[in-house]
């Protein structure tokens, strides 16, 4: 379960069994190529979707490369500030549950970034209000949906750029409140390549609390599978960093 192979991990690659451009087979020819050890397939699901079955197939049956592990992910978005996510009840098999910002999760339901943006220029909703529903969906999620499956809390605060808002707008101490939160919840939290997000300073405090943070590309085709920038300078400032149990557990 250790050593260099099993550490190197993307958690979060898109194929053609969701919106990515490349077939299962070429993203783990290029994981292998990029020397990871560990591949997660995260393919994009709603409450309605069918696909989760063909998901975890797919991940079982690849005849991976070079002891390349490949595990099913599937990521989906925050509903609400309750922490419901859009996906369906029955996911058998799939190892990882990505917990994805794509929306304001309000206590209504989801709200698009553009709407999201308008509402709070218009003073309708407030900008800590906005921020208070996105970090209870985030730690409400994370704690409902442990138990057997690793959860992964993917680019968090990706969604306030869209809306207007930053990460600097949060605060320290809501921040420290959410780490300890995804911390015993036992939920691993991405950093993102695609997205650029966290900073390397929420980073750090993920740390500090012990939330364990994974890399993940999102990459949407083969060439990007594995391919960090803004990962490695994150993490390069995280003194302690290492992979740990979530990491370990799909390894
Ligand atoms: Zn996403
Ligand atoms: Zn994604």
């Amino acid at each position: 379960m250790t050593g260099a192979a099993t550490q190197a991990h993307d958690l979060h690659v898109h194929s053609t069994l969701s919106d990515g451009r490349d077939e299962p087979a070429v993203n783990a020819h290029a994981a292998a190529e990029a020397g990871l050890g560990l591949l997660v397939m995260v393919e994009h699901v709603r409450r309605e979707s069918t696909h989760v079955p063909a998901i975890v197939a797919a991940a079982r049956e690849l005849d991976a490369p070079g002891g390349l592990r490949v595990r099913a992910g599937v990521e989906a978005k925050l509903l609400d500030d309750r922490g419901h996510l859009d996906c369906p009840d029955d996911l058998t098999g799939v190892d990882v549950l990505a917990v994805a910002d794509h929306q304001l999760p309000s206590p209504v339901g989801p709200v698009r970034p553009d709407e999201a943006a308008r509402l709070i220029d218009a003073g309708d909703v407030g900008r800590a209000e906005a921020i208070g529903w996105l970090i209870d969906a985030m730690i409400a999620a994370a704690h409902a949906h442990g138990g057997g499956r690793a959860t992964t809390i993917v680019h968090p605060f990706s969604l306030l750029p869209k809306m207007g808002l930053s990460e600097e707008q949060i605060g320290e101490r809501t921040l420290r409140r959410w780490a300890l939160e995804m911390s015993s919840a036992g939920a691993a939290v991405e950093v993102s390549e695609r997205w650029t997000c966290p900073s390397q300073a929420v980073a750090r405090l993920l740390d500090q609390a012990g939330v364990e943070l994974v890399r993940g590309s999102d990459a949407h085709r083969s060439d990007h599978v594995g391919a960090f920038r803004y990962v490695d300078h994150v993490l390069a400032g995280v003194d302690s960093w290492a992979p740990g149990p979530v990491v370990a557990g799909l390894s």
